[in-house]
């Protein structure tokens, strides 16, 4: 082997023999290392893992340490087939070495095609490679490509196979483009006569231009899945805001907001973990689906929670129509049997139920304004006589005779009550105690002076009366008293007469 200082002078005198005739080793690491640094940057931001393999191939690519370089290309050919989802990931397993340094070597120097005349020497060279370090391998190998390098043909074609064979990956792994069909047909054909060098700059911007692809693509189908995120929120705040009052439409749109929420947040989650486009579009898809279907199942259960509660409503409609109508019958006959109450079926003069509302109305004016009033008492006298000698019904009859009587002979403005059997009530408005007494005395008199047949038999009435007026102390209740002591003294003073009483 010749020395170090002999060698490495012989290397760098081969290389700028190489670099003048514009097709050599040397033009070829360059372009690669070109390349690498070219895929670096186009990559960047694909893929985490991707990223931190780029960084060291750059770096190790600047540094020119060939043997991790290997190894790390070696991990971007796998990581690269593993991001591909179209084709399967051993595509790129035919062309991989092992990560070995010296079965890459070897590997490498298989590829090659070399005259006869260097067989001896590549395989002696092969046999001893397990002994040597990288560095004395590279020398070598060196040394040998140097000896070898006037005699290009033979290395053409194994360029031309190399390069074949990466276009081929290349259209394995990501689908073929015309570009790539170009580039293929010109390396199919007349390979001697052409500038290989510069189909490695087509090749390498197909690359780029595959990865921008991905990288559009990429972006493509984030703004999709985060225009997706944002209607599926959007729908899902809808139905939040939607009022359902039934218990069953509100159970059944808070399953539906949970799937929803489920689903977003699954598709939240599988775009930032799921590295594979085609695995998360078809999981979108599938959560499309499942919404699609909930929404429709919702909105379906919901017409016919509608449909029901329409119904209901309808019914309850006619029933509240029905209740309005019984009601207002009611009310009628309400108003109708109050007015009955507020006067005597025997009779027809006012009650003892309008007796108390009338009195506690003119009580209140009495308080309010000073409107007096007078109040007396009317009884007929020995009416249990008349029952008795005549019967129950001459009685009604003769009580009948005196209430029409009465209420001949009052004013429009005055009230005649029968409260009790044989006893009236005469309450004169706006009427003092003297005032009163004529009117009273006159309708008592009426009365008394008339009599009445009853089966051919003359039934003789008188009444005894018992008159006073409103005082400022006066209830209902001391008014009454005043008026029924007034008229017991007219029972005791012979009876057919009117006391008066004043407070
Ligand atoms: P006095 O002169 O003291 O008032 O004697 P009186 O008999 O009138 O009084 P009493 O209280 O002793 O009797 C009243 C009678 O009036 C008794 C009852 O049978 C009769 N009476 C009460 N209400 C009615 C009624 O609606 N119809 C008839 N026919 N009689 C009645
Ligand atoms: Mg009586
Ligand atoms: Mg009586």
């Amino acid at each position: 082997m010749a020395d170090k200082k002999d060698w490495k002078a012989k290397y760098f005198n081969s290389l700028q023999q190489l670099e003048d005739m514009e097709t050599t080793w040397y033009k070829l690491e360059k372009l690669l290392r070109k390349a690498i640094s070219r895929i670096s940057i186009s990559a960047k931001g694909i893929n985490d893992q991707l990223d931190t393999l780029l960084q060291k191939i750059q770096k190790n690519s600047c540094k020119k340490n060939d043997a991790a370089l290997e190894l790390n290309l070696e991990e971007l050919s796998t990581l690269l087939a593993k991001m591909d989802v179209t084709q399967p990931a051993q595509c790129f397993e035919a062309g991989s070495s092992n990560a070995d340094f010296h079965a890459s070597l070897l590997q490498l120097i298989n590829q090659l095609q070399f005259d006869t005349d260097y067989k001896a020497r590549i395989d002696n060279f092969k046999a001893s490679i397990s002994s040597m370090d990288s560095d004395q391998c590279l020398s070598n190998l060196a040394e040998i490509v140097n000896e070898l390098l006037p005699q290009e043909p033979s290395d053409k074609s194994s360029i031309q196979q190399v390069l074949i064979s990466l276009t081929e990956k290349i259209a394995l792994a990501h689908g073929t483009s015309k570009q790539l069909e170009g580039i293929q047909e010109k390396l199919g054909s007349d390979f001697e006569c052409i500038d290989w060098g510069s189909y490695l700059d087509d090749i390498i911007s197909e690359i780029h231009s595959i990865i921008r692809g991905i990288n559009h693509e990429k972006i493509e189908m984030e703004s999709l899945i985060v225009d997706v995120t944002r209607q599926l929120n959007d729908i899902s705040n809808v139905l939040t805001d939607e009022q359902i009052d039934s218990l069953e439409g509100r159970k059944d749109s808070a399953n539906l907001q949970s799937l929803m929420t489920e689903s977003v947040e699954s598709i939240q989650t599988q775009v930032i973990q799921e590295d594979d486009i085609h695995k998360l579009k078809s999981s979108i898809k599938e959560h499309l689906g499942s919404i699609k279907t909930g929404v429709s199942s919702f909105v379906q259960r919901d017409n016919e929670r509608y449909l029901k509660a329409e119904k209901r409503n309808s019914e309850l409609q006619q029933q509240i129509k029905l209740m309005e109508k019984e009601s207002s019958e009611l009310q009628i006959k309400l108003s109708e049997n109050r007015q009955k109450l507020m006067f005597d079926a025997l009779t027809g003069v006012r009650s003892r139920l309008s007796y108390d509302e009338i009195l506690e109305q003119e009580i209140s004016r009495w308080s309010r304004y000073h409107e007096t009033f007078s109040f007396a008492i009317l009884d007929i006298d020995h009416f249990k006589v008349v029952n008795d000698q005549f019967g129950h019904n001459a009685g009604d009859k003769a009580l009948q005779i005196v209430a029409r009587m009465m209420a001949k002979n009052i004013r429009k403005t005055d009230f005649l009550f029968r409260i009790g059997g044989e006893e009236f009530v005469l309450l004169l408005p706006k009427t003092t105690m003297q005032n009163a007494q004529p009117l009273v005395e006159k309708i008592r008199s009426s009365v008394g002076t008339s009599s009445f047949r009853f089966k051919q038999q003359r039934v003789d009435i008188s009444l005894s009366a018992g008159l006073t007026a409103i005082t400022s102390e006066d209830s209902a209740e001391s008014i009454y008293e005043r008026a029924d002591k007034a008229l017991y003294e007219a029972k005791n003073s012979g009876r057919d007469q009117l006391i008066l009483k004043s407070a």
